[in-house]
């Protein structure tokens, strides 16, 4: 089968190699039937991913059908459309159960799925714990809907859920990529009083504005003066932190009205400095990032009613054979590109 790979730094490849088998009484194969492109598929290939192992297939946000599954899997069966979490968990250790299934305590737990083992950039995946790392797709589902509830629109619905938003809120979100437009979504379902995004690229500025009118859409240079404005009480209630970058690390605490709740959720290139003399008196809340991604029975509940759709994400689509060029694409920003999906 084709899958596409992580040679090595600053390489990958669509290479021909054996279909996956089972390995475990808890694994399940899984035929891809849809799969994309996420930013950490770079970090892998510019090298500052140094659990990634060269030679690994690369891809962790997926939908399939299950080919097979091993004696010891229970929830779901050959045949079942599922959505496959980017996260590989026991379900059994302290902090499964307590839904911290980022730090599942299992040697082989945590982003695994192409990073250390092989992904789902192919036709086909095995996926260990797979009661855990599968979850069904209910039959109104498009693949399309489901294929970033395991990883991007899972990270925006904890993020959303973590950070205590009330009706009578002002949240703001800074970055307007895709993790940030899922974010969007999600705090969206929570109903707060206003929602404004930062975001500095004006394309994305306007993706958001036409497609969200009951969004406030502000550039970078007018954050602060905007969350003054619209907010109760000098400054938002909720901040989410989804860019990553150092000037928005800052405009996240200088944004956010005194006690109220900071949501790192981005993942930055190096250490961020908390000017902790002049943050004194505001107490705020931080809650930082590496998503709890458990919650996808109840994010394809939201999709499955209507309440939920990631579909306008997905801005291209190619076919596995022409991966080389859609990774083009993707990392050059061409096109106005949010997503991109693979068709095996
Ligand atoms: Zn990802
Ligand atoms: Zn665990």
């Amino acid at each position: 089968m084709l899958a596409y790979t992580y040679v090595e730094r600053g390489t990958f490849a669509l290479r021909e190699k054996p279909k996956p088998v089972l390995l475990d009484e808890k694994d399940a194969l899984v035929r891809v039937t849809l799969a994309s492109i996420c930013t950490s598929d770079l970090h892998i290939k510019h090298g500052s991913v140094p659990r990634a192992v060269p030679g690994v297939t690369v891809g962790h946000e997926l939908v399939g059908v299950v080919e097979e599954v091993g004696t010891g899997v229970r929830q779901v069966k050959p045949g079942d459309r599922v959505a496959v979490n980017v996260e590989t968990f026991c379900g059994q250790c302290f902090f499964c159960k307590h839904g911290f299934v980022n730090n599942c305590q299992d040697p082989n737990g945590g982003w695994a799925l192409g990073c250390r083992i092989d992904g789902g950039q192919a036709e086909f995946v095995r996926v260990p714990y797979a009661d855990q790392g599968l979850t069904p797709i209910p039959d109104n589902v498009s693949d399309e809907q489901a294929l970033f509830v395991g990883d991007v629109l899972a990270t925006g619905f904890w993020a959303a859920r973590i950070s205590e938003i009330k009706r009578e809120d002002t949240v703001l979100i800074l970055g307007a990529g895709p993790t940030g437009i899922c974010a969007l979504l999600c705090v969206l379902l929570k109903g707060p009083k206003r929602v404004i995004v930062c975001e500095r690229d004006p394309q994305r500025r306007q993706f958001v504005r036409e497609r969200y009118p009951q969004v406030l859409v502000v550039g970078s240079g007018e954050v602060l003066d905007a969350v003054k404005e619209y907010s109760g009480h000098g400054g938002a209630d909720v901040v989410l932190e989804v860019a990553g970058a150092e000037e928005t690390f800052q405009l996240a605490w200088q944004c956010a009205r005194p006690n109220a709740v900071v949501t790192v959720v981005a993942l930055y290139d190096g250490p961020q400095t908390l000017p902790l003399p002049d943050m004194y008196g505001k107490n705020l809340i931080f809650k930082t990032g590496g998503v709890d991604g458990c919650d996808c029975a109840e994010i394809l509940r939201h999709i499955s009613q209507g309440e939920l759709d990631t579909t306008p994400l997905i801005t291209h689509t190619f076919p596995l054979n022409e991966i080389e060029e859609a990774y083009r694409l993707f990392e050059e920003r061409r096109d106005s590109v949010i997503k991109v999906a693979i068709r095996p």
